[in-house]
């Protein structure tokens, strides 16, 4: 008997593990696991879910047509020149299906998104990563790993997990040197995060290439992760192609209205973009008053540094914090065993954490 085999490159992935959705006892558990919004949804998309529901039993409207021109509309683009998908995750699966293959190789940073190398090993395809400096993307790094051979090149920016970001003038700089047959594909999932006056998500470089698409997300500052929506700007020829590999009804009625109303409530994302921009600083002042290193964020979410000692570490204070019903991201399979990821939750939440995290290091 010969059982079915997969395809060379299916076995060694490492099913990417997501953060933790329950916790020890019976109290209702204080998630920071995700990256989430803190404030949850607009109630004017759960609205718009809510009134899409009675209509389930129609096919959604295979072009997200009125998704589009919404988010043309809020960030100044194109819709013809725009894909939805199920989540940026089937954006990033898709292009790597339709651009990589056996033998080419998908070129992303030491610490970025595991997305994307379990991407590249679904197609046959070879990751390969390029050493960080200090926890941020070498951009010379990843220009010295490209080759003939590389079809993506991955940029999350920021990047998750660590929080750090490029500039617009050294995402310039990747794409110059990059050769042109690389498609190079910003992630840029927090960007509606980010207010650096040398931050760029990527719409000139993506304007001003034929070879470089910028990805987004409804799942963090717009809290529709359970939705499952993305969307790419993209050239024309890329779009077309993004258009013939995905399937024709990946948005679902519901996560199409839902962040049509998301798109529109300005307030609510206005009041989401407050709340970080206070509570990050405040939750990161409070871990040094404790004697925790963080590395410097500019999204929803901050890595905090542990001992050493067994007793102190990372791994203990998981642990601990999961006892309380506390749930932080464990980033040891980024090969960053010293570290935990906290996404910043509510006021009450950081709070909570922090009281947690004194006790734990008495
Ligand atoms: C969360 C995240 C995504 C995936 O988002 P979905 O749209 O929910 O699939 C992609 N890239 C990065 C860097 C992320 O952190």
């Amino acid at each position: 008997m010969t059982s079915p085999v997969p395809r060379p490159g299916i076995l060694e992935i490492k099913p990417y593990v997501g953060g933790k959705s329950s916790a020890a006892g019976s109290q209702k558990p204080i998630k920071l696991s995700s990256n989430e919004g803190a404030l949850g949804p607009s109630p004017k998309a759960i609205a718009a879910a809510a009134a899409a529901a009675a209509e389930m039993h129609r096919y959604p409207d295979s072009q997200s047509t009125a998704l589009r021109a919404a988010i043309g509309k809020r960030f100044s683009l194109d819709p013809a020149r725009i894909v939805c998908g199920s989540g940026s995750d089937e954006l990033i699966a898709l292009l790597v299906k339709a651009y990589a293959g056996p033998g080419d190789e998908v070129l992303y940073s030491q610490y970025g998104f595991t997305m994307y190398p379990i991407s590249a090993l679904t197609v046959g395809a070879t990751p390969v990563w390029a050493p960080e400096q200090g926890y941020r993307t070498d951009i010379d790094a990843l220009i010295a790993k490209a080759g003939p051979k590389t079809k993506i090149c991955f940029l999350a920016n920021p990047n998750n997990p660590t929080g750090s970001y490029v500039t617009g003038a050294d995402i310039k700089r990747l794409r110059d040197r990059l050769p042109p047959h690389t498609l190079l594909v910003i992630d840029a999932a927090y960007a509606e995060y980010v207010s650096r006056n040398d931050y760029s998500a990527g719409v000139e470089t993506v304007d001003g290439s034929d070879n470089t698409v910028m990805l987004r997300t409804f799942s963090k500052m717009f809290a529709l992760g359970g939705m499952r929506l993305g969307w790419a700007y993209c050239p024309p020829a890329i779009v077309d192609v993004l258009d013939r590999v995905r399937g024709p009804f990946n948005v679902g009625a519901a996560a199409q209205a839902a962040g049509v109303a998301a798109l529109e409530d300005l307030a609510f994302q206005d009041r989401v973009r407050a709340h970080n921009d206070r509570v990050l600083p405040w939750f990161v002042g409070e871990c040094e008053k404790l004697g925790l290193s963080t590395l410097p964020s500019v999204g929803n979410f901050v890595m905090v540094r542990f001992p050493d000692a067994p007793a102190k570490s990372a791994a203990a204070a998981n642990e601990f914090l999961m006892a309380r019903a506390i749930i932080p991201r464990a980033v040891a399979n980024y090969g960053l065993p010293e570290f935990l990821r906290f996404t910043i939750g509510t006021d009450e939440e950081m709070k909570a954490v922090v009281a947690a995290l004194g006790e734990f290091l008495k």
